[in-house]
């Protein structure tokens, strides 16, 4: 009996952990990200007799337990359409990254339940085909199809997503003693909102000097020149605009990096802002700042500090 023999010799469970996720990264608007070492969710996969996938617990915050509106069972269906297995999937999600933080948390139940479900299959998708599926579970999220945090969380280390349809993915490689803090302000900006504020149009020089730093930084990751990544870490098209939905952003920025921070930008479409820094103690240091800075506010918010994650998305 096939189903026997499928419940008994292959693994019918996994645990697997989902790291957050910094997106945009300064001049990397859209296109790159890198995954958190020690800050993510976890899931629980488990094979079932029935056919399809259902959510049977959510731990952590509120979430639709609707298939079709929480984005870790959308995902998964994505795959499940192309793999077609004859026994079905429950999942267990530990959310432990709040949702709309800026820091990847629909992309985090994403990426874990298509890579716990191929795992559970016995690999038969690579890393592109598990983003591709990702996206249509971050689609429903956020309304449109992007990968700056699943196509990070799922290859691990920077990551640069160089094209999405075709969906193209480049992973860069990432200095060893890179260190980021996070401080995460816990109020609510509308995802309409911090699109709408973007400029349809940009300047030509504001693009020039876009595509410098761009590239300053992509090559400051190869040649391990942190002067190089330092003075590369800037943004010229979305942060002026987005950083008025965040108190404090300024002070924030000026400070760490008059601490020595190599940069400080905003995560994601925010309201998190992440700095990135040269070793532990700094790491330390400058969260003492951010803390500082949100401690005179009446602004209830979390800091966390992590390396980068050269793994992403891992079984444990
Ligand atoms: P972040 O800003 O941290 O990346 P998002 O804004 O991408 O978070 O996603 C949050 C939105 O996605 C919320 O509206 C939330 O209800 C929805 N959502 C649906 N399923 C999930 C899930 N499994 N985990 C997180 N958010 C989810």
């Amino acid at each position: 009996n096939l189903t026997l023999y499928f419940f008994s010799n292959i693994m019918n469970e996994i645990r697997v952990f989902s790291p957050a996720t910094v997106s945009n990264v300064a001049c990397g608007f859209d296109i790159l990200g890198f995954p958190l070492d020690s800050v993510g969710d976890e899931m629980v996969v488990r094979k079932t007799i029935a056919k399809g996938i259902i959510i049977t617990k959510i731990e952590g915050y509120d979430l639709p337990f609707d298939i079709n509106k929480n984005v870790a069972s959308v995902s998964a269906m994505a795959l499940l359409d192309v793999a077609k297995p004859d026994f079905g999937f429950e999942i267990e999600i530990y959310k432990k990254i709040k949702p709309g933080s800026g820091i990847g948390s629909s992309g985090a139940s994403a990426t874990s339940s298509v890579y716990a479900l191929n795992e559970l299959l016995g690999r038969p998708f690579n890393k592109l085909q598990l983003t591709e599926f990702a996206m249509k579970g971050e689609l429903i999220s956020s309304n449109s199809e992007h990968a700056d945090n699943i196509a990070p969380a799922l290859f691990g280390g920077f990551t640069m997503v160089k094209s999405l349809n075709p969906l193209e993915v480049l992973q860069l490689p990432t200095l060893k003693d890179l260190f980021v803090v996070i401080i995460h302000p816990q109020i609510e900006i509308k995802t309409s909102e911090s699109r709408g504020i973007l400029p349809k149009m940009v300047s030509l020089s504001d693009a020039t000097k876009q595509m410098s730093d761009l590239g300053g930084l992509i090559h400051a990751l190869h040649t391990s020149d942190y002067k190089l990544l330092k003075k590369s870490l800037n943004d010229h098209l979305v942060e002026k605009h987005r950083s008025k939905l965040i108190p404090y952003f300024d002070e924030l920025k000026s400070k760490s990096l008059a601490a020595g921070a190599i940069g400080c930008s905003i995560s994601g479409s925010g309201p998190s802002v992440f700095a990135l820094v040269k070793g532990k103690q700094m790491a330390i240091n400058i969260e003492l700042i951010f803390n500082s800075i949100y401690s005179k506010s009446n602004i209830d918010f979390a800091t966390y500090v992590s390396k980068i994650s050269s793994d992403g998305v891992i079984a444990i």
